[in-house]
C-alpha cells in the first residue's frame, strides 16, 4: 500500500500517518523529518535547507525529490509508505509519478485532510504547548511568522495537487476537523475501498470495514447525517421564500439544495470509501454560501 497524505500545516498529517504505521506496518516517508534531521546533522542538504525551513519556504523540488527517491529504494519501504509532506508541488507529484512508474510502482490513494484555516493556528500552538511540555525542542518554524508562510506556501504551491491527484481519480477526501481517532477509521475506510476495487491486498486490520463493520456503518451514517446542516440551509432558504422576493429565495434554495446534495454525495461517497470523488469535492460549503460574483477564480 502507498498512499499520500495531503493537507495543509497542522491538518493532522503527522498524527495520522503514525497511526497507520502502527495499525498497517507501513513506513512513514516524512520530507519534513529527513529535512530536519539533516539540518540537525548538518549535513550539505541540512545546510541548505536550514534558513528555507526556518522562514517557513519551500526547500527546492530537485533537493526534496532526490531525497524520497533514496528513501523508496530501501529495503523497509518496499512493502508500503506513506508519504507525509511530498509531493508538495505539482513538479514533485510530476516527479514521484516517473519515479514510481520507473519501478512499475501505483500509488494507491492519495488522502487530502480537510481542515478549517482558521484552526490551524489554534492547532500548532497547542503542538507548541505541548512540545514544550514535553520538555522537546520547539520546531524553528513553529511561530506565527513562518506558519502564515507555510500556509501561503500551501495554498500556491501544495492546494493544486488536489486537483492534480483529483483530475486522475486518486483523491479521497477526509474531514480532518474530526476527533483523530475518527479521521483514522475515515482513512482506513478509503485503504480498505482501494484495496478492493484494485485488487492488492486490503490493508492489514481493517479497523472499520473488516473487523468492526457495525462501527464502520455507524460512522457511514454519522458522515451522512454531517450533510444536514446543507439540506437545512436549503429548507430556511425555502421559508425566506414566503416573505420576501419568492423568486430570489427560491433561487437560493436551488442552490443550497445542490450543495446539500453534493455534500451528501461526499458525505456517503467517503463513507463507503470509494474512490470516485472528485464530482462530489467540488461544490464546497463556500461555495454554496458565496455570491457567484465573489468566486472568480483566480
Ligand atoms: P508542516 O506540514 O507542518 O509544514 P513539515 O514537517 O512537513 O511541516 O515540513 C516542514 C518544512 O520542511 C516545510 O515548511 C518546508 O520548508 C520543508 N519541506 C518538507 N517537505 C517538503 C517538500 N516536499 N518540498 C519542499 N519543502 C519541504
Amino acid at each position: 500500500m502507498r498512499l499520500i497524505l495531503l493537507g495543509p500545516p497542522g491538518a493532522g498529517k503527522g498524527t495520522q500517518a503514525q497511526l497507520l504505521v502502527e495499525r498497517h506496518g507501513l513506513v512513514q516517508l516524512s520530507t519534513g523529518d529527513m529535512l530536519r534531521a539533516a539540518v540537525k546533522a548538518e549535513t550539505p542538504v541540512g545546510l541548505k535547507a536550514r534558513d528555507i525551513m526556518a522562514r517557513g519556504e519551500l526547500v527546492p523540488d530537485e533537493v526534496v525529490v532526490a531525497i524520497i527517491a533514496d528513501r523508496i529504494e530501501q529495503d523497509d519501504a518496499k512493502k508500503g509508505f506513506i508519504l507525509d509532506g511530498f509531493p508538495r508541488t505539482v513538479p514533485q507529484a510530476e516527479a514521484l509519478d516517473r519515479l514510481l512508474k520507473d519501478k512499475g510502482l501505483r500509488l494507491d490513494a492519495v488522502v487530502e485532510l480537510k481542515v478549517n484555516e482558521g484552526m490551524l493556528l489554534q492547532r500548532v500552538e497547542s503542538r507548541i504547548a505541548q512540545m514544550k511540555a514535553r520538555g522537546e525542542q520547539v520546531r524553528a518554524d513553529d511561530n506565527a511568522e513562518a506558519l502564515a508562510k507555510r500556509l501561503d506556501a500551501y495554498r500556491a504551491q501544495t492546494a493544486p495537487l488536489i486537483d492534480y491527484y483529483g483530475d486522475r481519480r486518486a483523491l479521497a477526501t477526509v474531514d480532518g476537523m474530526l476527533p483523530i481517532d475518527e479521521v483514522a477509521v475515515a482513512i482506513d475506510r478509503v485503504l480498505t475501498a482501494t484495496a478492493g476495487s484494485n485488487g492488492s491486498k486490503p490493508a492489514r486490520k481493517p479497523a472499520a470495514a473488516g473487523k468492526a463493520p457495525r462501527k464502520a456503518a455507524k460512522t457511514a451514517k454519522k458522515a451522512a447525517r454531517r450533510a444536514v446542516p446543507a439540506r437545512k440551509k436549503a429548507a430556511k432558504a425555502a421559508k425566506q421564500a414566503s416573505k420576501g422576493s419568492r423568486k430570489a429565495a427560491a433561487r437560493k434554495a436551488g442552490k443550497a439544495k445542490k450543495g446539500a446534495s453534493a455534500k451528501g454525495g461526499t458525505a456517503r461517497r467517503s463513507a463507503k470509501g470509494t474512490v470516485k470523488r472528485r464530482a462530489a469535492r467540488k461544490p464546497m460549503k463556500s461555495r454554496v454560501k458565496r455570491p457567484r460574483r465573489l468566486t472568480k477564480r483566480r
